[in-house]
């Protein structure tokens, strides 16, 4: 794209910025998107990739593949037993060295079936796109394409996308394609658009047609102009499809506030998305429901934002599954500092990582670089001066501010009677106290003491 360009974009979206949707509540984050002007650059050669028998919320993979067996890239090397969850594939072709137990990004012990590449990218003969006709797909035959394909939600602790279609069958009128991507220095759906727009726009197309719904909204914010004008132009003179242009603000991307943006609807505590008519996908998500189908892949790579002050070289990057962070750092050409944080996902709601070893999951949106320079806001906590900023910004109309007093005090009982369970840990609070109070931290403290306590109910009553 040249300056031309860049500047018609601006114009076009000027016109449309009075426009744009939004929420009550949220923050505005220094962007940080360094990357969003950079092609999606392929890395398929790590030496090993490590991936976890446990991506996503529900029953972990039982391994069906040993040490020295040979596997191919798409094959099943794990399955699911029993509950809810779906296969895991090898992401690279080679041999099978090593099936251990290792921590994941949230701490928990999971097994990792490791995988040495041989380099030849040979395909399973499992990899076969799916040959009956698209006009006439069924409900089921899309819950069983996308449960066999692996695909899972695509930033954090998320559910597998069979499930969530499951849950929404019959209830909803409302199909949104989540493009905000709000999160600082993530731009891994941005360039998705951009460079893969029709996989997206054909994977929203078989999710409209296994809920018989006629057209869909792709919401996308306002910052991202290139996008909004190739969407725009991929689905004009179509009926399927609406783009709908999203204020930019902390956190849109966060399901809750952009149904309320797109619908006005406003989900009640305790409630999903379904039971309110509505149903959203992540960009990448529609993007791999398409290359299920077309191609039979499954989700076997992923695009990774690489960045922060450490790296030499910041981009999005399209790797395997299991691939180490220290594999994908030296990619984008190594630390030219000291690291002192790793952080797996964004910087409001990511996850602090001890290991560089680590790999990438389904749920990698982004692995950040950050030196001592970059010091986490709440080092020095002071007490609460009642200016009353959190409570402007938290999305989900909370009083942040009691909830962490009554959580630091350990009085939990209150923090439930203030509604801590529907905090959706976004970190907005904490990122506009100037008492630099760890409101998010203590919250989420007060929520895992409520559900402990709630378990310990729940045994009880048996
Ligand atoms: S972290 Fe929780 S309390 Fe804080 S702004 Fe987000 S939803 Fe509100
Ligand atoms: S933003 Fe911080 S200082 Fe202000 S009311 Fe909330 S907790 Fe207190």
């Amino acid at each position: 794209m040249n300056k031309n360009d860049i500047m018609c974009c601006k114009t076009f979206i000027s016109e449309v910025e009075a426009l744009a949707l939004t929420f009550r509540g949220g923050v505005h984050v220094p962007e940080e998107k360094n990357t969003e002007g950079k092609a999606v650059r392929l890395f398929d050669s790590p030496k090993t990739v490590s991936i976890p028998m446990s991506q996503h919320i529900g029953a972990p993979c039982i391994p069906i593949v040993k040490k020295g067996d040979t596997v191919d890239m798409g094959q099943i090397i794990g399955e699911v037993k029993a509950g809810l969850g779906c296969p895991v594939h090898a992401s690279v072709s080679g041999t099978v060295i090593a099936i251990e137990e290792k921590r994941n990004s949230m701490g928990m012990a999971v097994q990792n079936v490791i995988i040495e590449n041989d380099g030849e990218n040979r395909i399973s003969p499992e990899v076969r796109p799916y040959e009956g006709s698209f006009e006439e797909l069924t409900f089921e035959e899309v819950v069983e394409v996308v449960r066999r394909a692996g695909i899972s939600g695509m930033g954090g602790a998320t559910f597998p996308t069979y499930a969530k279609i499951q849950s929404a069958k019959d209830k909803v009128d409302t199909l949104i394609v989540n493009c905000a991507e709000c999160e600082p220095y993530i731009t891994a759906n941005h360039r998705l658009l951009l460079e893969e727009p029709d996989t997206v726009i054909g994977g929203m197309k078989i999710l409209l047609r296994a809920f018989g719904l006629r057209v869909g909204d792709i919401a996308i914010e306002d910052n991202k102009p290139d996008a909004v004008k190739l969407i725009r132009e991929k689905v004009k003179g179509s009926d399927f499809a609406e783009v709908k242009v999203l204020a930019t603000k902390y956190p849109q991307g966060d399901e809750r506030q952009l149904i309320y943006a797109i619908t006005g609807k406003e989900i009640p505590a305790g409630k999903l998305p379904a039971d309110v008519g509505c149903v959203v996908f992540n960009a990448e998500t529609c993007a791999s429901v398409y290359r299920a189908f077309v191609y039979g892949m499954p989700l076997i790579k992923r695009i990774v934002t690489v960045d922060g002050d450490c790296i030499a070289d910041p981009c999005s990057v399209k790797c395997p599954i299991g691939t180490s962070y220290r594999e994908l750092i030296d990619f984008c050409g190594g630390c030219t500092k000291e690291y002192r944080y790793i952080v797996n996902g964004g910087p409001m709601m990511g996850a602090a990582q001890w290991d560089i070893d680590a790999p990438v999951t389904k749920g990698t949106s982004a692995v950040l670089v950050f030196s001592e320079k970059v010091k986490p806001v709440y080092e020095q906590p002071s007490a609460c001066i009642r200016c009353g900023r959190c409570v402007r910004a938290c999305q989900m109309r909370l009083m942040p501010n009691y909830i962490a007093t009554f959580s630091r005090e350990g009085k939990y009982d209150l923090c439930e009677q203030y509604d801590v369970m529907s905090c959706v840990e976004c970190g907005a609070c904490t990122y506009v106290c100037p008492g630099s109070v760890p409101i998010t931290q203590l919250n989420r403290a007060a929520k895992a003491k409520i559900n402990e306590k709630r378990k310990l109910m729940k045994g009880g009553a048996k």
